[in-house]
């Protein structure tokens, strides 16, 4: 196969309009509803808890914001209202999950918490509940856990919720990759007694920003309404009580966010066509693609794959370069990173853990084993001792994007095979 670069790039992935999208945020400028209240919201907000399957959802500007809301109600339900300028979770260890995208967690610093990192699962690449169950042994006054859902495809949430009631613990779930997947038939953004879904321009469906908030607890839900336009009191004049943020979703964006939903469907099935795809091509690579929980239905938001540990040739990442050494039949993600950028696509190394980032290095990380250790500045592939720190070494994302052509994706599959001769 002759490989040319591609003239138009395939993006990791991109967003994918369909005209409706158009027609809303038409509506809205014509309405003059140019604005955080209109008809887009409330249509975003009765859809978007009609498919998790929850009494209520709060339209926000972005799923970071509504992490944050749920983060605040939980740290003030489990510990009390704190003093103004203090954070909700103040000096409060919290439970992270440790493989993902730092908008899980931050919302936890904003409150004051502490994230306790927990380590990933290898057979599921989310969160171990083995390791939440050992960090419940080392912390049992720890009452909060934020979990999120890799690329799309749900881990053991349904066990993280049991051992959280177990240990009268409140779960928030970041389903902000996640919109869509099922496990056990339940939808992702189901699980949490608080969770939260992402319309970020990445994402399965998106509004180029945005995000809501899920709950089927009615409190929570009032306080992130109330919340997120300043926390004004019901009096004639604007009266306060508690301090109040401006992250109520805008009725345009809600405009293309509600011209998406009919399409999230037809976007797993392309994805999910894309990890096919994929899957089939790599049959004879000793790689494995990200896996699938017995019993789940991901949305296939990412694909990713994961190197063997023998066929891995040297490499060697410090905090912003990475270098190796080429091998004979190995390879490593940055060399299959690099090759695919050469072709004009796009792909993107596993989310750096938590527990190896700079301003967290020196926070708690729990594995099954117990209290883990993150590794130095520099380090090199083979002798790792947790699971986030192997799939990091290992894995990477792949070009996903639902637009790309099976012709494209071939080329692909063809430049990582090339990658291991
Ligand atoms: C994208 C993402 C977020 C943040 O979503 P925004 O809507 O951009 O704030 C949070 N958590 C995870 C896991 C994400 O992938």
């Amino acid at each position: 196969m002759e490989i040319k670069p591609f003239q138009k790039k395939v993006y990791l992935s991109s967003p994918t309009m369909h005209g409706d999208e158009l027609k809303y945020m038409t509506e809205a400028f014509e309405t003059n509803w140019m604005s955080t209240v209109g008809e887009n919201i409330n249509e975003v907000e009765r859809i978007a808890a009609e498919k998790a399957g929850m009494k209520y959802a709060v339209g926000l500007s972005c799923c970071t914001a509504a992490l944050h809301l749920c983060v605040k109600f939980a740290g003030e339900r489990l510990y009390g209202k704190p003093q103004i300028s203090h954070g909700a979770l103040e000096g409060r260890r919290v439970f992270c999950s440790d493989m993902t995208f730092d908008a899980t967690l931050n919302p936890v610093v904003y409150e004051g918490g502490i994230p306790v990192f927990i380590d990933t699962e290898a057979d599921s690449w989310n969160m171990d509940p083995i390791a939440l169950e050992k960090a419940f042994e080392m912390y049992p006054e720890v009452k909060l856990v934020v979990c999120a859902e890799l690329y799309g495809f749900p881990g053991r949430i349904d066990l993280i919720k049991q051992i959280c009631e177990r240990h009268g613990a409140l779960l928030i779930e970041d389903a902000a990759e996640a919109m869509g997947a099922t496990l056990n038939g339940k939808q992702c953004g189901s699980f949490g007694d608080y969770s939260a879904i992402s319309y970020n321009g990445n994402k399965i469906i998106t509004g180029s920003s945005g995000g809501c908030l899920l709950t089927n607890d009615i409190e929570v839900a009032n306080k992130a309404r109330k919340w997120s336009t300043q926390a004004r009191e019901n009096a004639p004049w604007y009266q306060h009580e508690e301090v109040g943020y401006n992250y109520r979703m805008s009725n345009v964006i809600a405009g293309v966010i509600r011209g998406q939903y009919p399409y999230l469907e037809e976007h797993i099935a392309q994805k999910k066509a894309v990890y096919e795809r994929y899957k089939k091509g790599f049959k004879d690579l000793p790689v494995k693609m990200n896996p699938i929980m017995e019993g789940s239905e991901p949305n296939y938001w990412l694909s990713g794959m994961i190197i063997d540990n023998e066929y891995m040739c040297r490499q060697v990442r410090d905090d912003s370069k990475a270098l190796y050494v080429k091998e004979k039949g190995k390879t490593c993600p940055t060399e299959i990173l690099e090759a695919i950028a050469a072709i004009n696509a796009e792909g993107r190394p596993i989310w750096k853990p938590m527990h190896m980032q700079p301003m967290y290095r020196l926070h708690e990380f729990i594995t099954r084993e117990g209290s883990g250790r993150a590794r130095t500045n520099a380090y090199i592939a083979g002798g790792v001792a947790d699971v986030g720190a192997d799939i990091f070494d290992r894995g990477l994302c792949l070009p996903s994007d639902n637009k790309m052509t099976a012709e494209q994706q071939e080329v692909i599959i063809e430049v990582v095979k090339r990658c291991f001769d």
